[in-house]
């Protein structure tokens, strides 16, 4: 819809105002300003004619029917932290903001949470704390995304590698449909296999299948400690090798691998001791019961030793350990002082991780790009940060065939093009060579039956 249309649907959005109220039908421009991105700050958001910031899960539901009555898209957002692009408003579109619903009760007889899609994460964690309870996902903006957004993207993160993703701690869905009707869902039930698995059809669907308005959450006994081994390479290949080495015997609950532009980005926006010679940096953590924690450290220290890592460094001390994966969770901040970037998100099977990072700094070095990596290691899921100049078109032409050949990279070594920030709007050229048309075409088929009208967010994933 074009800009000059706008006039048109102000009629229309007059009702939507007049049904929910002024207090939950944002539409000043300068307001509505601050839904239209997400951190990727793409150039290609739209202008929505207004957004919804839904106070409980019928708001919602006047919303999409509203929206499905006059067939204006619709956009679900969360926090806005996503890094594809999944939360761009559309031009001429509905945003609907699940900002302000945030409340989250804990039941420690069934260990669950019932949640609220705004909660962020970290909430959702200090609620499950107060009653010596855990939710696993954490991703390393745990506390600036969203419950509804980890659920539409299956979030990944740091203990992912042992603990497993988003997906695994979801026991039931409230979901707005695309006609406005409410359906629930599974529920506190660890074990429920009746009818289709349609609760975990929604988890990664990226606000294109229904609007999550509420959660049931499996909460778990709060983790054990944790001890740390910090160990430098002289080249991230040699730590990729300790990684897919240790993958392969032990389960360690975090595997954490940070090359050294990461870690001299790190290094300059906050200074944290790390060795700015390094080539690169693994940070692995082990949280197995008793004596088994220390001899699973001792295995990843020896492994490291044998591949050749410079130093090695372990320790007990929960903060020291913490101090670590800090460093790791401000890779993004610091790396954004560099230049405008490309986020990537691909992941291969571990044994092939070397491979991927040999492929991807051959791609640097022939496109004139930088591309520091960080990556969840021992899931094989890396994040190749490509920066540019984006004020230089050269520069940004350059980076921009990086991004499509760091994905390309990725599915001819069996990988894919996104192991969990999601498709949005910036990968989904690349989607059809993972899946293949067949799978596209299914997809396709679920995503029609469920909403026929193509009004959930239209342009992310397909
Ligand atoms: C510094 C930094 C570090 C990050 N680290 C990680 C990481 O380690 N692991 C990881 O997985 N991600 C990471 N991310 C990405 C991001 O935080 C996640 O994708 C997060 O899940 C997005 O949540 P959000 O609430 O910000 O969602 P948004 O960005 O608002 O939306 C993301 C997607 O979810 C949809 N959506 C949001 N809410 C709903 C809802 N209620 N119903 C239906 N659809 C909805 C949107 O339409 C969009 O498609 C990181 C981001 C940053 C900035």
């Amino acid at each position: 819809m074009a800009r000059g249309s706008v006039q048109k649907v102000d009629t229309r959005v007059e009702t939507l105002v007049a049904e929910l109220g002024d207090d939950v039908v944002v539409t000043r421009p300068e307001s509505i300003e601050a839904y239209r991105r997400d951190w990727t700050g793409h150039a290609s958001a739209g202008m929505p004619v207004a957004v919804v910031r839904a106070r409980r899960a019928q708001d919602v539901q006047a919303a999409v029917r509203w929206a499905a009555t006059h067939g204006i898209p619709v956009v679900p957002r969360g926090a806005g932290s996503g890094l594809s692009g999944g939360s761009l408003a559309v031009e001429g579109g509905l945003t609907i903001s699940l900002d302000r619903m945030r409340a989250i009760t804990v039941d420690p007889a069934t260990r669950t949470a019932t949640v609220e899609p705004g909660a962020f994460n970290a909430e959702v964690k200090a609620a499950a704390a107060e009653h010596g309870l855990w939710y696993p996902p954490d991703p390393s903006s745990f506390e600036i995304c969203s419950i509804g957004g980890n659920i539409a993207t299956n979030a990944g993160g740091l203990c992912c590698v042992k603990y497993g993703v988003t997906t695994d701690y979801v026991l039931g869905l409230d979901v707005v449909l695309a006609d406005g009707s409410l359906l629930t869902l599974g529920g506190p039930r660890i074990k429920d296999v009746a009818g289709l698995s349609l609760t975990k059809l929604f988890v990664g669907s990226e606000g294109t299948l229904g609007i999550v308005t509420r959660a049931i959450l499996r909460l778990v006994p709060a983790q054990a400690v944790a001890s740390t081994l910090v160990a430098t390479f002289a080249s991230v290949d040699t730590a990729a090798e300790a990684v897919a080495r240790i993958g392969a015997t032990m389960r360690a609950s975090m595997m954490e691998l940070m090359d050294q532009t990461s870690i001299n980005a790190v290094e300059d926006y906050q200074p944290m001791g790390l060795d700015r010679s390094a080539g690169a940096l693994l940070i692995a953590q082990s949280d197995a019961p008793g004596a088994a924690r220390g001899e699973e450290v001792a295995l990843m220290e020896a492994a490291c030793r044998e591949l050749g890592a410079v130093e090695c460094f372990t320790t007990d001390d929960p903060a020291e350990g913490e101090m670590f994966a800090a460093a790791r969770r401000a890779a993004f901040p610091a790396i954004e002082r560099r230049g405008s970037l490309m986020l990537e998100d691909v992941g291969v099977p571990v044994p092939r991780l070397p491979e991927l990072l040999r492929g991807i700094a051959a791609i640097a070095r022939e496109r004139d790009v930088e591309i520091p990596v960080v990556a969840h290691a021992g899931d094989g899921n890396t994040h190749p940060i490509i920066v540019h100049d984006a004020t230089d078109p050269g520069s940004e032409a350059r980076a921009e065939q990086a991004f499509h050949e760091v994905m390309a990279l990725a599915i001819s070594l069996g990988g894919t093009i996104t192991g969990e920030h999601g498709v949005g709007r910036l990968k989904k050229a690349a989607l059809p060579d993972q899946l293949g048309p067949d799978v596209m075409a299914l997809t396709r088929r679920v995503k029609e039956a469920l909403d026929p009208q193509g009004i959930l967010n239209p342009g992310a994933i397909f």
